[in-house]
C-alpha cells in the first residue's frame, strides 16, 4: 500500500534503478512506478519495443541485444533523450548502462536518487534462466517463483511463453561480464545518491525494501 501522502511526497522524484542484469530492476520499477504514480522507462523494453516494430532503429539495435552486448551510447541517447527532458517524475531501469551515459544523462536533468540492487551472478543465472514472457501481452512468469498456472502458457491470454533470446545461460554470463566492465563504475559515479538495497531476497521483501528507500530522507 501506498498512502495519498507517499505519493505526494514522491512525485516529482527522479530515480535510477541500478543493478546487473536480473537484480530485479524492471520487476520492482515497473510495479513501485505504478504505486507512486511515476513514469516507468525501461530501455530494454523500449529496444524490444522497436525491434519487435522493425522499425529502422530497431534493425540497427537488433544485434547487440540478441548477444548481449551495449547498443552504442549515440543510439541509446537519441531515445531516451525525451522521455527524460522535461518529465519531473520518472524511474529509470537499464539507463544509464556506461559512464558516457550518465555524463549525458546529467546534462539533461538532475536525478535524486539511485536505488541499487545488488545482487549475486549465481541468483541472476538461476533467475534469468527461468523467465518466460508472453509475446502477447508482455506479462512476465518465472518457472520457479511465480509460474503459469497452465505449464507456459499465459494466463491471460493463452499464448504459449517465450524465452527471451538473451535469456540463455551463454548469452547471460556475457551480459554479466558487460554489466561488470562497463555499468558497474556507475555505483562510484553516483556515490552519495547510492541506496543500495539486498537483491537476492523474494520479490515481497525486495519490493518492501526499496520502497522503504525511496521514501527515505537525503
Ligand atoms: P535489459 O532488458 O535491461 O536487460 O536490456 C536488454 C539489452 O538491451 C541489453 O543487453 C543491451 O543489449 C540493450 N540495452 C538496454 N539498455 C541499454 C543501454 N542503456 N545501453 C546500451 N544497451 C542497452
Amino acid at each position: 500500500m501506498v498512502t495519498e501522502d507517499e505519493r505526494r511526497k514522491t512525485k516529482d522524484k527522479r530515480l535510477i534503478f541500478l543493478g546487473s542484469p536480473g537484480s530485479g530492476k524492471g520487476t520492482q520499477g515497473a510495479r513501485l512506478a505504478e504505486k507512486f504514480g511515476l513514469d516507468f522507462i525501461g530501455m530494454g523494453d523500449i529496444l524490444r519495443e522497436e525491434i519487435k516494430r522493425g522499425s529502422g532503429l530497431g534493425k540497427r539495435v537488433s544485434k547487440y541485444v540478441e548477444e548481449g552486448v551495449l547498443v552504442p551510447d549515440e543510439l541509446i541517447l537519441e531515445l531516451i533523450r525525451g522521455r527524460v527532458e522535461h518529465n519531473s517524475g520518472f524511474i529509470l531501469d537499464g539507463f544509464p548502462r556506461t559512464l558516457a551515459q550518465a555524463r549525458e544523462l546529467g546534462k539533461i536533468v538532475e536525478i535524486d536518487k539511485v536505488i541499487y540492487l545488488r545482487c549475486r551472478a549465481e541468483v541472476v543465472v538461476k533467475r534469468l534462466s527461468a523467465r518466460r514472457v508472453c509475446p502477447g501481452c508482455a506479462r512476465v512468469y518465472n518457472l520457479l517463483t511465480s509460474p503459469p498456472r497452465e505449464d507456459e502458457l499465459c494466463d491471460e491470454c493463452g499464448a504459449p511463453l517465450e524465452q527471451r533470446e538473451d535469456d540463455r545461460e551463454d548469452v547471460i554470463r556475457e551480459r554479466l561480464r558487460v554489466y561488470e566492465e562497463e555499468t558497474s563504475p556507475l555505483l562510484k559515479f553516483y556515490g552519495a545518491k547510492l541506496i543500495e538495497v539486498d537483491g537476492d531476497s523474494r520479490i515481497e521483501v525486495v519490493y518492501s525494501q526499496v520502497k522503504e528507500a525511496i521514501l527515505s530522507d537525503g
